[in-house]
């Protein structure tokens, strides 16, 4: 099988769910696990006769975003309705936007194979959510909490080529939407959500093949695996003389592959057409302008700052910005210590990897940003030395506190006392002949072994340089 005989083409519909207090078009909560059909009422339930109200906050969050990802905001944009008939959506229309989005253009910056890129966008638009169907042993179910919510979908064009870098732009997606602050964008949560469009065309080729649509994609990995899975059934397919049918196909996490779901309908399918009961959605220059001031910073905008402001190498400030909650944790324990480059360190590694194992958020954790800067405090000050410090903050993980308190309640100050060191040193040599006799001898690697005893007899408080530098004495004479 040749893979450069074909390109795959990727485009991606990502819908998110914003975080307003209110539904769309009623004031319903957004909020979720409620009990089934408890956030309702006659708007969202689609009674014939009712009419829908907007929600002026959904607005101004998919314009945030349109803003923060470069896009233009549409001075007039539209609703209209999208007729189907499913038991999600009992009015059996949708009310969304179709010819005329609140956001055009823009771009998410990813970082790919081949360094930063943007994927461009088409659009973003705003529509209400649909219910949920339940399927229990018997019988199903329908539930409207979900019904309603404002729904911000954006669509990419189709210009990515492989499965990691479409993954990459998910990524990068989420991070800025999470800076906007306008959704938790959690895929295993659903309050963001994917279709990926997917289709191969001969390599060197311009126009565009017939696409598949992947649904049921909730993690990351489910989008990798969904398209390597699918990129290789349409190879396969043309390779054996066969055409791609326009089709909505789903992920099978168990089976590792994608299943027929239903061809797929053409626009005119679902007769669009200009919602009557809302009006058009006009912003003043004035107004875009005022939300515009408010825009909180990028990911790249903070990458930059975290470089100039607290001197830190290029990777450290991109490791630290990745995700938002980190960038602040970072911030809130640098801002006031002498030695940000130190507790940049202690995030991107004892931090993250702690996180990593246990599974938790950042900004939940019990070693607070004050504690970390003290941490890295007494080290500075060569008070506690470094295996002092990572033992501390393996114990400011699991049970907070104050590194201080610690210090001195434990006894784990450093000892860097030449007096109390010398005894230890004096011992050391005393019990270990052998090595000191190699030292002299010309085997340096005999220092680092007495290092490490002197360490392990003042319980690993000796301060290092200072067992060094008298071993070193006591063995030249
Ligand atoms: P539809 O009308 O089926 O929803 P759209 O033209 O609105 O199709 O595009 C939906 C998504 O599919 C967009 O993200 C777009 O980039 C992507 N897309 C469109 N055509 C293709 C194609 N031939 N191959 C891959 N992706 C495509
Ligand atoms: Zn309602
Ligand atoms: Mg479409």
């Amino acid at each position: 099988m040749s893979a450069a005989r074909y390109e795959a083409v990727i485009g991606l519909e990502v819908h998110v769910q914003l975080k307003t207090r209110s539904k769309m078009f009623c004031s319903c909560a957004t909020s979720f696990g409620a009990q089934p059909n408890t956030n309702v009422c006659p708007v969202c339930l689609g009674y014939p006769g009712t009419m829908p109200v907007m929600n002026r906050e959904a607005i101004r969050l998919t314009v945030l975003s349109g803003l923060m990802l470069g896009c233009r905001i549409n001075p007039r944009s539209k609703f209209d309705r999208k007729s189907y008939f499913y038991p999600d959506m009992p009015k059996n229309y949708q009310i969304t936007q179709y010819d005329q989005p609140l956001c055009l253009g823009g771009g998410v910056e990813i970082e790919g194979a081949g360094g930063l890129a943007t994927v461009p966008l088409t659009r973003i638009h705003l529509e209400e959510d649909v219910a949920k169907n339940m399927h229990f042993a018997t019988c199903s179910g329908v539930d409207f909490n979900r019904a309603g919510s404002p729904l911000m979908e954006i669509v990419s064009e189709p210009a990515m080529h492989t499965p990691e870098e479409a993954v990459a732009y998910l990524q990068g997606l989420k991070q800025t939407l999470m800076y906007a602050g306008v959704s938790d964008c959690n895929l295993e949560e659903g309050n963001m959500r994917c279709d990926v469009n997917v289709s191969l065309r001969p390599a060197g080729a311009t126009a565009l093949g017939t696409k598949a649509e992947l649904k049921n994609l909730n993690s990351f990995k489910s989008v990798l695996l969904a398209l390597r899975a699918e990129i290789e059934r349409q190879e396969e397919l043309l390779q054996a003389g066969g055409r791609v049918v326009q089709e909505t196909r789903r992920w099978d996490v168990e089976a590792g592959a994608t299943f027929l779901m239903r061809t797929k309908e053409d626009a005119h399918d679902y007769r669009y057409f200009p919602e009557p009961d809302l009006m058009p959605v006009v912003l003043s220059e004035a107004q875009i302008a005022d939300w515009a001031r408010g825009l909180p910073e990028t990911p790249r905008q903070r990458r930059a700052r975290f470089a100039s402001e607290y001197s830190l190498p290029e990777y450290d400030a991109r490791v630290l910005a990745a995700d938002k909650a980190v960038g602040d944790y970072f911030e809130a324990a640098a801002r006031g210590s002498k030695a940000p480059k130190i507790v940049s360190n202690w995030v991107m590694t004892e931090m993250l990897r702690r996180l990593g194992e246990t599974g938790q958020e950042i900004a939940a954790v019990k070693v607070t940003p004050a504690a970390l800067a003290e941490l890295v405090e007494l080290t500075e000050a060569g008070a506690i030395n470094s295996n002092t410090a990572r033992e501390l903050f393996g114990e400011l993980f699991a049970n907070g506190g104050s590194p201080r308190t610690l210090v001195e309640t434990r006894g784990l100050a450093q000892v860097s006392d030449s007096g109390a060191l010398q005894a230890l040193v004096d011992q050391a040599i005393r019990e270990n002949a052998k090595s000191a006799e190699d030292f002299r001898g010309g085997k340096a690697v005999a220092l680092k072994f007495l290092t490490g005893q002197v360490m392990r007899l003042s319980r690993g408080k000796a301060n290092p340089q200072v067992a060094v530098q008298l071993l070193e004495e006591r063995l030249k004479r």
